[in-house]
């Protein structure tokens, strides 16, 4: 019989529970066996609600329900952000989950659009999306099942209470058999500086030997800042926010099925809405505004009642070189950080357990190291480039913050990327989000569409958007409202029933 590999995840916060769960879900335990250690007295970072659709197969590869997650995590259903005073002060888009319109005949969508708005049409592009349509009117409905159905042009995500989902992967991977300890890290053990870990001493005398180590322990990195290669690669000279003040509020109405993210004068606020309250916070760059003045604009646009008192964070936008060195990972905030604008760190917990399950090797394996990192880096440079393409985009000049985004010097990367589109309306497949959603949202309009829309007649091409945007009205109008959905859901779970929430 073989000895069974010890995984040891230290710390126990959204990016911890995600990995021992979903490790304890698909490891066999005759081969591997889990321990986590966390500190209740050193807490977890408590934020990190909204998320984007991956989360729904993290979820059900875990066998866990919708209905069950929905109550346990008090979780609202998500179809997109609100972008507000992006472009200009005064405008909103939505970049929506889905798809924008239909293709014709192998044409995309936004050119259709693009030259139909050259020849008259006067209809913004997100009326082409069941998503976003569906958003403004807090509407929710699972996409239908069929292919073939307007309402499949959509995905969703949700926002949750992360202190709550961390909760309820614990009560999942407990019942697994991962064993938790509470206690603090004191010292992380190698034989020499640079080798494996080989054990981690803890504040209560124990000591945990492993063959992995997965650094779960956010901002202060404890196992994977040791190595000379996992060197932190600060990124600030695009992403200037630095720091964040938060604050939960009552709610003010029905709730919206979409994250707000309002540019502010050094940064933007989010509103994102529970079942039970509305998460705020005013994320921005302390060069350009005091912390006085980013709690007094937050306070003074809360949509409802505090519930708390307001905390300050601190961050810079980065990753490092590599993230998994020698026997150690590092997953969630300790691997790195993007701003949460796009709302994707979540998802970048979630793509370093699918990589580091899929590299898992029977020996330690500088192949599957390496092509780990590249896989995980590059995940993490296409979507700070996402990110860094609003900055960009802005047509605001009202603040020294705003000026200063529109004149940075931008990563090769992105440059040709914009380049693409602003010409030809290209999008690179491999890149994150809808990038057509964003540009056009923030003015960027390609200067050329695919030549094979000249072949169709324009009052044709006009005729054809207008019908395509009276069906997604017509669709949209069939769904209920989020609340009653998940009024509907949260009824029928046992978790409800019983009392237990
Ligand atoms: P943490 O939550 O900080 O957990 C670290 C764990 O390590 C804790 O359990 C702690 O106790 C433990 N630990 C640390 N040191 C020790 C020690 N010495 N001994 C024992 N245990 C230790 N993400 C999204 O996807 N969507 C969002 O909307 C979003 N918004 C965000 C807004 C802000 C302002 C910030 C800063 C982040 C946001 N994020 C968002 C990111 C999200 O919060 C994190 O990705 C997520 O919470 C995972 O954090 P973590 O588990 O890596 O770290």
């Amino acid at each position: 019989m073989t000895t069974p590999q010890h995984i040891c995840i230290a710390g126990g916060g959204t990016a911890g529970w995600m990995t021992a769960a979903a490790l304890a879900n698909r490891l066999p335990h005759s081969h591997y066996r889990i321990t986590l250690v966390e500190s209740a007295q050193i807490g977890t970072v408590g934020v990190g609600e909204s998320t984007i659709p991956h989360i729904r197969q993290f979820n059900s590869a875990l066998g866990i329900t919708e209905d069950e997650f929905i109550a346990a995590t008090s979780a609202t259903c998500k179809l997109g952000i609100e972008f507000t005073d992006w472009g200009k002060v005064g405008e909103s888009y939505i970049h929506p989950f889905g798809e924008l319109g239909k293709p014709l005949a192998g044409i995309e969508f936004h050119h259709l659009w693009q030259a139909a708005s050259l020849q008259g049409l006067d209809v913004p592009i997100e009326s082409f999306s069941v998503a976003a349509v569906a958003a403004r009117q807090r509407k929710f409905s699972p996409p239908h099942a069929s292919r073939e159905h307007l309402l499949s042009t959509y995905t969703y995500a949700y926002h949750l209470d992360a202190s709550a989902y961390a909760r309820f992967l614990r009560d999942y991977a407990e019942q697994r058999q991962v064993i938790r300890v509470e206690a603090q890290i004191r010292e992380v053990k190698r034989d020499h500086e640079g080798g494996p870990i080989t054990a981690l001493s803890l504040d209560n005398g124990e000591q945990i030997s492993a063959d992995w180590f997965i650094d779960c322990t956010g901002f202060r990195s404890l196992l994977i800042g040791d190595y000379s290669q996992a060197e932190f690669i600060d990124w600030s000279e695009w992403l200037k926010t630095n720091r964040a003040v938060v604050l939960p509020c009552e709610k003010d109405g029905p709730s919206r099925p979409y994250t707000k993210a309002m540019a502010r004068d050094a940064g933007w606020q989010w509103q994102i809405p529970l079942q039970h309250r509305i998460g705020n916070g005013y994320v921005y760059c302390s060069d350009y505004i005091s912390d006085e003045e980013a709690e007094h604009t937050l306070r003074s646009t809360l949509p409802g009642e505090a519930l708390a008192d307001v905390r300050f964070l601190d961050f810079k936008a980065g990753c490092r070189k590599q993230l998994w060195v020698q026997n150690c990972v590092a997953i969630g905030l300790s691997a790195g950080f993007l701003e949460p604008l796009e709302s994707t760190s979540i998802f970048l917990i979630q793509m370093g357990i699918a990589k580091f399950l899929e590299h898992l090797p029977g020996t330690h394996n500088d192949a599957a190291r390496n092509q780990y990192n590249r896989e995980l880096t590059e995940q993490y440079q296409v979507i700070r480039d996402f990110i860094i393409l609003h900055y960009y985009l802005t047509q605001r000049h009202d603040t020294p913050f705003w000026r200063d985004c529109q004149a940075m010097t931008l990563p090769d990367s992105l440059t040709e990327l914009i380049l693409a589109f602003r010409d030809s309306g290209l999008v690179d497949k491999k890149q994150y989000g809808l990038w057509p959603a964003v540009c056009i949202g923030q003015h960027l309009h390609p200067k050329q569409v695919d030549s094979r829309v000249a072949a169709i007649p324009p009052q044709q091409l006009i005729g054809m958007l207008n019908q395509l945007k009276s069906d997604i009205a017509a669709q949209v109008a069939t769904l209920p409202n989020m609340d009653d959905y998940l009024s509907s859901l949260v009824a029928q779970t046992p978790l409800q029933k019983s009392g237990m929430r």
